[in-house]
């Protein structure tokens, strides 16, 4: 039997984490926001901190705030958010620039560590800003790129990975959630297998902090990044985190020498001596708001409990499969993302005629979802927003629309 509207509203009142949809701003319109994955909703704490931060402690405080705490806000903020999500001890994790920057940093900072290979392993149907990256870290460092070719619903596979890894491998990245169908990978028994090589396991978890849970430092990860303005709701453009094990620190090299990632940021030395610790992955001032957004929203995911958002993630996307089977599948829709739920994320994607014009009539009726060239329809699905019932009659919708296209 399909599910009906009164089933997902039953699941809405059993659902531990309904009541956390209060802290967050919500409005009538959309119908219903798909779109989580790509730009999680403002939760009000956030809205309230940056506000404060702005207006007293920037505005009132002036010079003197910096004294007063933000100098160490990058690890600060990035050890609560190892603690709510990542998995990580202490020590290892700092929130500055975007994903992109700490990409380049990763990439440059994993091939220092081994610079006598001279291979990247990476996917090469991977986030664009990953393989850009990858492409001009490797022609920078005078490298080659071994790319692998994952199955779109599937992912990376180990006999995948075992054609291309080598002696000659520096470093392996890869996504955890494909950002195309959510297929998640097992970060332990990759890292394990990157490790047999003697190479680095370099983790993108975009798709994956604040929704799946991660256990960094027990899989021996070497080095990760992630945004904080998806699954983590920290606003747009928020800044994004970067992880380097511990043991690693003090031999790591990242390229953007700024003065925040020196030894003695206030000595103004004549050189460059980088800081031991993880503050060596930094370049230059922080961008306080932004920190501090990361903070609020993370707070959020640490009061609700990771283990509970995955839960959550994985009976909303079930809901998402079954419904997509009942009522898009007729008419030639097929779900795209793993149907085990413990090798999906957050999100299912769906394939089928016309995608194009289905998401635009779903936008029109106030139902957002993400759209992914040529024919991908992505539905993310954000435990601590997205309710039962507004994904049934998100569905509702859709199939009225796929009957009338
Ligand atoms: C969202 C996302 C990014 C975004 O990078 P920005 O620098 O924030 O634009 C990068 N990689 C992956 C896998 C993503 O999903």
């Amino acid at each position: 039997m399909t599910p009906t509207y009164d089933d997902a509203v039953a699941l809405d009142r059993a659902d531990p984490l309904a009541p956390f949809r209060s802290e967050f701003l919500m409005t009538d319109d959309p119908v219903a926001y798909l779109d989580g994955n790509s730009l999680g909703r403002p939760p009000l704490r956030t809205l309230e901190r940056v506000e404060q931060t702005l207006r007293h402690a920037w505005g009132e405080r002036l010079i003197r705030s910096w004294e007063e705490g933000w100098l160490d806000l990058p690890e600060q903020v990035g050890d609560r958010l190892a603690t709510a999500c990542l998995g990580a001890a202490a020590g290892q994790t700092v929130v500055a620039e975007s994903t992109s920057v700490n990409i380049f940093k990763l990439l440059h900072a994993g091939c220092s560590l081994r610079p006598d290979r001279d291979e990247i392993v990476a996917t090469d149907s991977d986030f664009p800003t990953d393989r850009y990256l990858v492409d001009s870290v490797a022609a920078a460092r005078g490298l080659t790129v071994r790319w692998v070719r994952p199955d779109l619903v599937e992912g990376v596979t180990e006999a995948a990975l075992r054609e291309v890894l080598s002696e000659r491998t520096a470093l392996v990245l890869l996504s955890h959630v494909d950002y195309r169908s959510g297929a998640m990978l097992d970060v332990g028994a990759v890292t394990a297998l990157v490790h047999e090589f003697d190479a680095l396991a370099a983790w993108d978890l975009c798709h994956s902090a604040g929704v799946v849970p991660l256990a960094l430092d027990a899989d021996d990860v070497d080095l990760a990044v992630g945004c904080t303005y998806k699954y983590l709701n920290a606003g747009p453009g928020a800044p994004a985190f970067l992880y380097v094990a511990e043991r690693h620190l003090g031999s790591v090299r990242q390229p953007i020498t700024g003065w925040w990632s020196s030894a003695d940021r206030f000595a103004m030395g004549p050189t460059y001596e980088p800081d031991p610790s993880i503050r060596a992955m930094l370049s230059g001032t922080a961008y306080v708001p932004g920190i501090v957004a990361v903070d609020a929203s993370v707070s959020l995911v640490a009061e609700a409990g990771i283990e509970a958002i995955r839960a959550k993630a994985v009976a909303l996307t079930d809901l998402c499969v079954e419904l997509v089977d009942a009522w898009l599948a007729p008419y030639g829709f097929v779900v795209a993302s793993p149907r085990d739920s413990a090798r999906r994320g957050g999100h299912v994607t769906i394939q089928g005629p016309r995608a194009r014009e289905v998401a635009d009539a779903m936008y029109e009726a106030q139902v957002i979802p993400d759209f992914r060239n040529p024919d991908m329809i992505r539905l993310g699905l954000s435990p601590l927003t997205t309710s039962y019932a507004e994904l049934w009659r998100a569905l509702d919708v859709t199939r009225r629309i796929v009957d009338a296209i």
